[in-house]
């Protein structure tokens, strides 16, 4: 089948608010070998619990045939993910198809780190990686352990992103979440542990996403308190962002040991500048993180559908959508069953 070009859809695709699709999160596995309290409780991902099916889950062919549509609508940049994405079977292989489709600008990839190693990121490298997420929550073995709730120590994922960067990942971008009374004391110790390194912690807002995590407002630790509380001990200055509709905002150290993030999901939502869709290891499209149904891609492409006709549906749900759940977070009632966020890879 002859790919989609650019040229056939005409300037991109704008949702009802007017926000071009440029970014493509796809999850490519909703299995994890940790079990974050806030993301995959153990209590209810147990031993019990039915993951997918090898079968139902996108094959690598149907994963590049979908970002090439995508890409025709507009996006530049994709985020692989998870779950853990590592887990994935002959991840190399995807991120060199990827890495091939023209248009594409940004190839990238969210990892909790343990499955790493200077081989793996270097095969990673070569196959067309450009950047690497590694996520971290305390440099406290002990936090940490029991935030994976696995057990899993530090060193191990201090050790990757020292294998990523020798791979030539870097700058790494390492994701806290903040959890107030849980890790929030390791807050000024993770700023420091990265300080001088050239990597960027990214701190994060604790979100409500899926139905699984309890998760309650009193446990947020906003990014201003981040801020402050990193800034009495090392002085920050506010930079300005990459491009318009960055994420996370950009603080520099004032003495000149880099640069931190803070993404503000919860407290200064986002949604005006949400560029972004979410593609699950099923091949659902959902077009916000806090949506509740998805949009069945696979069984559209399974069933015999031409590009044209996928890049019809696709285009047809963008224009559609008007989601901004976190600027409508506090006036407005959740919805009863959300997606969780091992699913869609946050
Ligand atoms: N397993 C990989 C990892 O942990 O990096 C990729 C998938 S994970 C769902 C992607 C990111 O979502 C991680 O940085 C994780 O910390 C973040 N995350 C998960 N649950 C969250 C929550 N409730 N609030 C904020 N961030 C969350
Ligand atoms: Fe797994 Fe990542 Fe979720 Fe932790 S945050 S349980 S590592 S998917
Ligand atoms: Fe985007 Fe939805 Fe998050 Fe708003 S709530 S920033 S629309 S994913």
């Amino acid at each position: 089948m002859i790919p989609l070009q650019v040229r056939d859809v005409e300037e991109g695709s704008r949702d009802r608010l007017g926000r071009p699709l440029h970014d493509l999160r796809i999850s490519v596995t909703d299995r994890c070998n940790f079990r974050c309290t806030y993301c995959m409780p153990k209590e209810l991902f147990g031993a019990n619990y039915r993951f997918m099916p090898r079968s139902e889950l996108l094959s690598f062919e149907e994963i590049v045939r979908l970002a090439e549509i995508f890409v025709a609508h507009g996006v530049g940049k994709i985020r692989l993910t998870g779950g853990e994405p590592l887990l994935r079977q002959g991840l190399e292989d995807l991120v060199r198809m990827l890495s091939a489709v023209a248009g594409l600008d940004d190839l990238t990839l969210t990892t909790n780190g343990s499955l790493l190693s200077l081989d793996r990121a270097r095969r990673l490298r070569a196959a067309g990686l450009e950047r690497l997420t590694v996520s971290l929550d305390a440099v406290d073995d002990t936090v940490f352990s029991s935030m994976n709730d696995v057990g899993f120590s530090v060193e191990p994922v201090l050790r990757s992103i020292e294998d990523a960067d020798r791979a030539g990942l870097a700058p790494i971008k390492i994701n806290m979440v903040v959890k107030r009374g849980v890790n929030d004391h390791e807050i000024v110790p993770m700023a420091e542990r990265f300080r001088n390194s050239g990597h960027i912690v990214r701190f994060i807002e604790y979100m409500d996403v899926g139905n699984t995590n309890g998760w309650r407002m009193d446990d947020v630790v906003s990014a201003r308190e981040i801020v402050d509380t990193i800034g009495r001990v090392h002085p920050l200055r506010a930079l300005e962002p990459n491009y318009p509709g960055e994420v996370a905002r950009r603080w520099r150290y004032v003495d000149g040991a880099g640069e931190i993030g803070v993404i503000a999901s919860v407290t200064q939502p986002f949604c005006g500048a949400c560029t972004r869709a979410r593609l699950s290891a099923e091949g659902k499209l959902y077009t916000c993180l806090f949506a509740n149904t998805g949009f069945d891609l696979r069984d559209l492409m399974r069933s015999g559908a031409s590009d044209e006709a996928l890049s019809a549906t696709i285009g047809s749900l963008w224009s559609r959508r008007d989601d901004r759940y976190s600027e409508l977070r506090s006036s407005h009632t959740p919805p009863q069953s959300r997606i969780e966020m091992s699913y869609i890879g946050g």
